[in-house]
């Protein structure tokens, strides 16, 4: 495990720092927490950020309020994941447009090539970019570039907290990849409630199977459900994950299945998915997130991972690992 670097420190202290935007500082919106933390990362002390969607707040079947758009035309910038993630905010998007507000639509700032399809459709893509650091890390960068391209004065700041942020992105990357890989090879099946773990199966070398599909506006049905029992079941795959954002029944109901038919199946924990933890907290981090998700699929499924995530590792090395 790699000794974690000391940037962590400066970092939370932009996110613990009260914070009022004078008159030429960047107002901020973002729609997630995923990317209100990275916005966060750029401008630290520089301007203000506000987030739309709290934890456990499904960005799928988010219906903007008034207060909403009040705070969307109150923004200086607004940062979306786009792709279609926040499905029902295209108004609210297209209001701030034309009254003259920067939009960026983060995740649609990355080449094509690095996207993954939504089925047979060449034109839909997965949204859940940031289940891969090293895509999201793009995000970052695309970030930055509206900063500095709003804020000139501010670039050597912006660039700095960026690239600060960078290292730890890297950090936490690698250590994925190293926890992840201690899970057994023939283990390396993520069952999740939804299909959002795409991205994050293409890193770290997962098969990823969603009892729902890429959004979580269809229902799952029997079949599905019937689908998904029977891979359990031939898989025997021992744990299925649950989603801070997404109903448990869907879950429940394939581990009532695959038991009826004699395979017990255990909830390897909730992972976050489409919503960070909740403020404060180090899952209501963007880092804190993935770390939280590695850590909990890596154990879970058969693999090692140290006692408390990557965030431990900045002080202890690979030979403490947890059993
Ligand atoms: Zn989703």
């Amino acid at each position: 495990m790699r000794i974690f670097s000391p940037f962590l420190i400066l970092v939370l202290g932009f996110w613990f720092s009260p914070q009022v935007a004078s008159a030429n500082e960047l107002r901020c919106l973002a729609t997630t927490g995923m990317i209100g933390d990275l916005v966060q990362a750029v401008i630290g002390q520089r301007g203000t950020v506000e987030v739309l969607m709290s934890s456990g707040v499904d960005p799928h079947l988010y219906q903007p309020t008034r207060s909403d758009l009040a705070k969307v035309l109150a923004s200086d910038v607004i940062f979306y994941n786009g792709l279609h993630l926040e499905g029902r905010m295209d108004e609210a998007f297209t209001r701030a447009r034309q009254s003259g507000r920067s939009v960026c639509a983060v995740a649609e700032q990355l080449p094509k090539q690095l996207l993954l399809h939504e089925g047979d459709d060449p034109d839909a893509h997965d949204p859940h970019v940031w289940m891969d650091p090293q895509r999201w890390r793009r995000v970052l960068l695309a970030i930055r570039d509206r900063c500095v391209l709003l804020d000139p004065d501010g670039q050597e700041i912006y660039e700095s907290n960026t690239n600060a942020y960078i290292k730890q992105m890297d950090d936490l990357d690698a250590y994925a990849l190293e926890v992840l890989r201690s899970v057994p090879e023939d283990a390396r099946v993520l069952v999740t409630a939804h299909d959002a773990f795409g991205y994050f199966g293409k890193r770290f070398g997962f098969e990823v199977v969603g009892l729902q599909g890429i959004s979580t506006e269809s229902e799952a049905s029997v079949q599905d459900v019937n689908r998904l029992v029977d891979l359990l079941v031939q898989r025997e795959i021992p744990a299925i994950f649950v989603e801070s954002t997404v109903p448990e029944k869907g879950i429940r109901a394939l581990i009532e299945g695959a038991k009826s038919r004699g395979h017990t199946v255990q909830v390897g924990g909730s992972l976050f998915s489409d919503a960070m933890g909740d403020a404060g907290s180090w899952s209501g981090t963007y880092l804190g997130m993935i770390d939280h998700n590695v850590t909990t699929v890596a154990r879970a499924l058969g693999g090692s991972a140290p006692t408390n995530g990557w965030r431990s590792t900045q002080n202890v090395s690979s030979s403490e690992s947890a059993p």
